[in-house]
């Protein structure tokens, strides 16, 4: 479904990804680990394009759509993005958080949207708090939301970028329980993680990356029981 050729970018000299070569077939979930600063966000906001790629290629669905720029509103459309810190609108309620995209971007109307933000909201347990604010919601119903938001916008694939992260302990687990039953309905989905277990549990594909290469990629079993690469047995080392 995307296939990444040849992808680099930099910031000024600095460049943080070094010729990136990997595809994500649909109904994929492949999760990215690496140590900080290896270009894990910088890969996944390359693909969304909020970073412009300094070079290389995104085909996606047979197009390289770096050089379609009709397509480039589409293509960021279908790529949804989860971020560490949610990213909410902190002046909007539960519910318009979820429809407002669907109607500016999507030009649905207003009882679509909220058709659809509820079907999403249920599934991710949210359905009562449509009326709360952000600030009401503890990490993980606001991380629930910001799910709910993405999927509102029938995404093709959906990024996160460390969804966990940024939660006190106790509420991560319900925000894996959500990915890992959204994993089990076939969205394709692409997860930098620190969360080895999930990653081990969840991903079909474990991509490891390391000073702006991929250094080695796989199934969960191959990389976290026997990882070619010393670079990854030292990081693997580290965090367990
Ligand atoms: P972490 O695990 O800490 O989130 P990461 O693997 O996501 O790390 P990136 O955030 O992609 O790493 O950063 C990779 C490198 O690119 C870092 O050296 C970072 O300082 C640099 N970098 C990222 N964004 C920018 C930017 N907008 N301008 C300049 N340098 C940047
Ligand atoms: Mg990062």
């Amino acid at each position: 479904m995307i296939d990444i050729r040849h992808l680099s970018k930099s910031f000024g000299n600095h460049k943080v990804l070094k010729d990136i070569n990997f595809s994500v077939d649909k109904g994929e979930v492949v999760c990215i680990i690496g140590s900080s600063g290896s270009g894990k966000s910088t890969l996944l906001r390359c693909i969304n394009l909020l970073e412009k790629p300094s070079g290389g290629q995104i085909i996606y669905n047979g197009k390289d759509i770096l050089n379609n720029s009709n397509d480039l509103t589409n293509y960021r459309t279908k790529m949804g993005m989860v971020f560490q810190q949610f990213n909410l609108f902190s002046n909007l309620d539960v519910l318009d958080n979820c429809i407002v995209a669907q109607i500016k971007v999507l030009n649905r109307s207003k009882e679509q949207a909220k058709k659809i933000a509820m079907e999403y909201l249920e599934m991710v347990g949210m359905a009562q708090y449509i009326n709360a604010r952000p600030k009401q919601l503890s990490g993980g119903q606001k991380q629930r939301v910001a799910i709910a938001r993405a999927l509102s916008m029938n995404p093709d694939a959906l990024l996160f970028d460390e969804p966990t992260s940024a939660l006190d302990p106790e509420m991560v687990g319900e925000v894996l329980k959500v990915m890992k039953a959204l994993a089990n309905t076939g969205l394709t989905m692409l997860v930098v993680t620190h969360e080895m277990d999930f990653a081990r549990s969840v991903a079909d594909r474990v991509v490891f990356m390391d000073q702006g290469f991929i250094l080695e990629e796989g199934k969960p079993e191959d990389i976290f029981n026997n990882p070619k690469e010393e670079r990854t047995k030292e990081f693997l080392q580290l965090t367990i």
